[in-house]
C-alpha cells in the first residue's frame, strides 16, 4: 500500500474539515485532506441546499465573531470566484416579548452591538402577512446581517479553493483508523496510509467512531420542504418571507426560509428530545416515514403558517451532533499536540464552518486564534466535570437546525 507524509492531514471534508483545508493551504502548510464520499455530498450533515446563517447568535456570545469571520471569508471567496455564498436575506425572530428567539436575539445584539430593527405586533403584520394566524403578542426582531448559505455550493468552494491552494484531496476514501505514533499521526485508509505531524479531525457524525470518547450524539435530523396552498394570499417566496425562527404561545419552535428559483419554502422544527432519536452514522435511517417523520411537523406548520399546505413537498435525512452544553468542540483533546478536533455541531455550525476553519487552521499552526474559543475546548467535560454554567449562555438550547 501506498504511504505518504505531509504536514496535515485532515479527516472529513464537510463544513468544517473542507474548511480547514482551505485555510491551512491558504497559509501554505502541506496538507492531505480524506473524504469518505465526495465534496459537497449528502450523506452527512452539509445537504438540502441551504442553511440559516445567523450573526446575533443567541446560543452563545462567543458565536457572533465566528459568524462574522465566515462572512469575511466567503465573502472574499465569491469575489474570487463570482459566487455568493451567503445571501443576507435578514433573520427574523418571532414570538411573545419573553420567548427564546426575540428574548435571545435581542440580547445578542446588545451585546455584540449589531443593530437590529424590532417590530410590535402591528408592524410585523404589515412587514410579514405571512405571521397573519399568531398570538396577539408576538413580535419581531429582524437581523439584518442574518440570511442563508449554501452547505454543498460552500463545501465544494472551500473544497476547491484549497485543491488550488496546493491541497492534496483523497475522495471516496474511508478513514479506518486515525493512530498517534511518536512524532505525529498515522491515518490509514483501505488505499494508502498517510502520515503526518498532525491530524485535524472533522468527521462530522463519524467523529466518535475515529477519536473515541467524545461526549458526542449523532441525532437523525430530516430536512424539509413546503408549497404555498394554491389560494395563499400572501407571499412564501425568500424575499417576502426571510429566514426565520418562529415561537409558537406554546413553546414550540419553527425556523427556516421562503423560497427561490432553486428551492421550495423550507421549515423545520426544534428538537425537543422527543421528535428526533440518537442514531448511529453508519447505519441511520435514510427512509422517510410518513407517520414518524411528517405528521408531527405538518400539525405544527398549519398551526403557524396557515396558508402553506402543512404536507411537505420533499422530505430527506440529515444528522446534527449533539454535545453535552449546545457548543461546538473545537481545540486539542487532552492538549495534545498531534491532534485537532472539529464537531458537535449541535444543529447550528454551518454558519461558523470558514469561522471554524479558520481557528483549526490557527491551532494547527500555533497561531494566536482571532477570537476567545475557550467556551469550545473539546476537553471542557473531562473526567465527567459538570458543564460550567457559564459556558451556557441563558437560553442557549440551540435550535436544531438553524
Ligand atoms: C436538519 C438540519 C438543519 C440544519 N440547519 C442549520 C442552519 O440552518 N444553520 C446552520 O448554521 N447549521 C445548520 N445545521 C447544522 C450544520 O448543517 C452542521 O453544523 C454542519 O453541516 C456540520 O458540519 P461537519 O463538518 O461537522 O459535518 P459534515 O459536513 O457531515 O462533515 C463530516 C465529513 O466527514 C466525512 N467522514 C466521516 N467519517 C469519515 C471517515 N471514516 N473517513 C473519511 N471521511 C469521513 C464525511 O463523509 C463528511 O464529509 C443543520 C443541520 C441539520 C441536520
Amino acid at each position: 500500500m501506498e504511504t505518504i507524509t505531509t504536514d496535515v492531514v485532515v479527516v472529513g471534508l464537510g463544513a468544517f474539515g473542507s474548511a480547514a483545508l482551505w485555510r491551512l493551504a491558504a497559509r501554505g502548510v502541506d496538507v492531505v485532506g480524506v473524504d469518505r464520499y465526495g465534496l459537497g455530498h449528502h450523506m452527512g450533515s452539509s445537504h438540502g441546499a441551504t442553511r440559516l446563517f445567523r450573526i446575533a447568535c443567541q446560543e452563545h456570545p462567543g458565536l457572533t465573531p465566528i459568524a462574522q469571520k465566515s462572512l469575511e471569508l466567503w465573502t472574499a471567496l465569491g469575489e474570487t470566484t463570482g459566487e455568493t455564498y451567503v445571501r443576507q436575506t435578514g433573520c427574523l425572530s418571532t414570538g411573545s416579548p419573553s420567548s427564546r428567539p426575540v428574548s435571545g436575539v435581542t440580547a445578542a445584539a446588545a451585546r455584540a452591538g449589531l443593530d437590529v430593527t424590532h417590530l410590535d405586533h402591528d408592524e410585523l403584520l404589515h412587514d410579514f402577512p405571512q405571521y397573519g394566524g399568531t398570538a396577539e403578542d408576538t413580535v419581531g426582531v429582524l437581523d439584518p446581517g442574518a440570511g442563508i448559505c449554501y452547505p454543498e455550493k460552500n463545501v465544494r468552494a472551500q473544497g476547491e479553493a484549497a485543491i488550488a491552494l496546493g491541497a492534496r484531496v483523497f475522495t471516496d476514501t474511508r478513514v479506518t483508523a486515525v493512530e498517534l505514533v511518536d512524532g505525529g499521526v498515522r491515518v490509514t485508509t483501505p488505499t494508502v496510509v498517510i502520515e503526518a505531524a498532525q491530524a485535524v479531525v472533522a468527521a462530522g457524525a463519524w467523529n466518535g467512531k475515529l477519536v473515541p470518547g467524545l461526549p458526542l450524539r449523532p441525532r437523525r435530523t430530516p430536512l424539509y420542504w413546503f408549497k404555498p396552498k394554491d389560494d395563499a394570499s400572501v407571499s412564501f417566496s425568500l424575499d417576502a418571507f426571510p429566514a426565520f425562527i418562529h415561537e409558537l404561545p406554546d413553546g414550540r419552535h419553527l425556523w427556516g426560509h421562503g423560497s427561490d428559483e432553486d428551492y421550495l419554502v423550507k421549515i423545520g422544527m426544534e428538537d425537543s428530545g422527543a421528535n428526533f432519536a440518537d442514531t448511529d452514522a453508519d447505519t441511520v435511517d435514510r427512509y422517510i416515514h410518513p407517520r414518524g417523520d411528517i405528521e408531527q411537523l405538518s400539525s405544527w406548520v398549519a398551526d403557524a403558517f396557515p396558508e402553506l399546505d402543512p404536507v411537505p413537498v420533499k422530505a430527506i435525512p440529515c444528522m446534527v451532533t449533539n454535545s453535552p452544553d449546545g457548543q461546538f468542540l473545537v481545540g486539542r483533546p487532552n492538549g495534545d499536540q498531534r491532534l485537532v478536533i472539529a464537531g458537535g455541531d449541535h444543529g447550528h455550525g454551518f454558519k461558523h464552518a470558514a469561522g471554524v476553519g479558520e481557528l483549526l487552521a490557527q491551532i494547527t499552526v500555533g497561531e494566536t486564534p482571532y477570537t476567545v474559543i475557550d467556551f469550545l475546548d473539546p476537553d471542557r467535560f473531562a473526567n465527567g466535570a459538570p458543564v460550567d454554567a457559564g459556558t451556557v449562555h441563558a437560553g442557549s438550547v440551540a435550535a436544531v437546525g438553524a
